[in-house]
């Protein structure tokens, strides 16, 4: 079996009155993601890990955050498009991690919804798509909760 691994970091600030998205699923918070999309940070260092384990480069270089057709889009496009590159390449997905790392609100009650949402798109099972949350026990700028942070590793095996 050819297989190969792929990691993505991605980062957000947050701020008042915008809407907080990740994982595909929009939670209910007074903060959310700054960003040229809709800011999704956990679909982003997803879509980074699956270019990097395919090695075409990072999700800036696909979706440019200079291009007009990317103004506060659905990340869930983003992904869909990501799949699409790397099944053109030949592979397909094994399984996902991910750790997101904000200081509230409580991602828990979410991660069943956003499994379901990333499922539908990549065409795998929720138990092949592992998603934890982890404070900063209040330090830097995710304990002041002035950003958000996800990790994503990916496995990929040729089609
Ligand atoms: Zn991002």
């Amino acid at each position: 079996m050819n297989i190969r691994i792929g990691l993505g970091v991605d980062f957000h600030q947050l701020a008042e009155g915008r809407k907080l998205v990740i994982g595909g699923i929009t939670i209910p918070h007074h903060k959310g993601g700054v960003g040229h999309s809709d800011a999704d940070v956990l679909l982003h260092a997803i879509c980074d890990a699956l270019l990097g384990a395919a090695c075409l480069g990072d999700i800036g270089v696909h979706f440019p955050d200079t291009d007009a057709q990317y103004k506060d889009i659905d990340s869930k496009l983003l992904l869909k498009q990501t799949i699409d590159l790397i099944t053109e390449k030949g592979y397909s997905v094994v399984n996902i991690d991910s750790t997101l790392c904000l200081q509230e609100p409580k991602i828990k009650p979410y991660i069943a919804d956003m499994q379901q949402a990333i499922a539908q798109i990549i065409g795998i099972t929720e138990s092949d798509i592992s998603i934890k949350a982890t404070t900063t026990e209040q330090m830097g700028f995710v304990g002041r909760r002035e950003g958000v942070v996800a990790y994503a590793t990916v496995l990929l095996e040729t089609i």
